[in-house]
C-alpha cells in the first residue's frame, strides 16, 4: 500500500491542490490526514470538502480543529491564531463542523497510528521537539510507525534501545525499530522552506519519502489579506516560518 499523509493543512487551498497533484502522481492509493484542515488560511470550506473525499481518507483532530468546535477554548491559542479562528467558525457551515466533529483524536490501524501532537495526552496539545519528548510518545505507540503533526517541522524520530532523530527526505523503515514521523505541514510550513510538505509511506518497499512542491503562494497570501485576516498569516508563508 502506498499511504499519502497530509497534515496542517491550516485552509490553504493552493497548498493542498499542489500538494494532492503530486501526490497523486506518485501513485499514492489512500490518504491519512494528522489534524488541522482549518485555521489561519482562507479557504477552510474548500480544504475540508476535498479532504472528505480523498480514496480511503483517515484522519484525526488538530487544536485548530478543536477550536473551532472549541472543545479546544479559544483562551489557549495566541491572539493571530484566535482572530482567525474566529473568522474560521463564522464561515464554516454545518456540514464543515459535522466533519471537524468526527475526527477522532487518534488512530490506530495495522500499519500506521495517527494523532496530531502526542499520544500521552492528544487533548493537551503538546509539542514533540526532542528525543526525550519522543521517547515517552513511543512507549506508548503499538505500531511501528505512528505519524504526527502540530509543530509543522518535518523530523523523525526512530527507536531500538535508544532514541535518535532525523531530517534526510527518505527514511527506511526497518525490522527492530519505532519510528515517530512528522509530516511537516502542507499549508503553513515552519522549516524556512516554503513549499507545501507531505509524506509517502509505501509498506511494500519499507520507505518513508518526504515531498515537497512549490504552489502559488501570492495567491494564497492575496486571499488571506482580502479576508481581513492577520496580515502576518500572508507574509509568513513566503518564509516558511
Ligand atoms: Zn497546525
Amino acid at each position: 500500500m502506498r499511504y499519502g499523509i497530509i497534515s496542517d493543512i491550516h485552509g490553504n487551498l493552493e497548498a493542498l491542490e499542489a500538494i494532492l497533484k503530486e501526490l497523486k502522481k506518485e501513485g499514492v492509493e489512500r490518504f491519512l490526514m494528522v489534524g488541522d484542515v482549518v485555521g489561519y488560511g482562507a479557504n477552510p470550506k474548500e480544504c475540508i470538502e476535498i479532504v472528505r473525499e480523498l480514496p480511503g481518507i483517515t484522519g484525526v483532530a488538530g487544536n485548530h480543529d478543536w477550536g473551532v468546535l472549541e472543545k479546544t477554548p479559544l483562551e489557549y491559542f495566541n491572539l493571530v491564531a484566535k482572530e482567525a479562528l474566529i473568522w474560521t467558525k463564522d464561515v464554516l457551515k454545518e456540514m464543515h463542523l459535522k466533519f471537524l466533529e468526527k475526527l477522532p483524536l487518534m488512530v490506530e490501524e495495522e500499519d500506521f497510528t495517527l494523532v496530531h501532537a502526542t499520544l500521552e495526552a492528544p487533548q493537551e496539545w503538546r509539542y514533540i521537539y526532542s528525543t526525550y519528548e519522543a521517547h515517552r510518545n513511543m512507549d506508548l505507540q503499538n505500531t511501528r510507525v505512528c505519524f504526527c503533526g502540530h509543530s509543522h517541522i518535518p523530523i523523525f524520530f526512530f527507536q531500538n534501545e535508544h532514541v535518535f532523530f532525523g531530517r534526510e527526505e527518505v527514511l527506511e523503515i526497518k525490522e527492530g525499530y519505532k519510528y515517530l514521523i512528522n509530516v511537516g505541514s502542507v499549508g503553513q510550513p515552519r522549516d524556512g522552506d516554503p513549499r507545501a510538505c507531505a509524506v509517502i509511506y509505501d509498506t511494500e518497499k519499507k520507505v518513508v519519502k518526504y515531498i515537497r512542491k512549490e504552489y502559488n503562494i501570492s495567491r494564497a497570501q492575496e486571499k488571506i489579506w482580502e479576508e481581513g485576516l492577520p496580515r502576518v498569516l500572508g507574509i509568513r508563508l513566503e518564509y516558511g516560518e
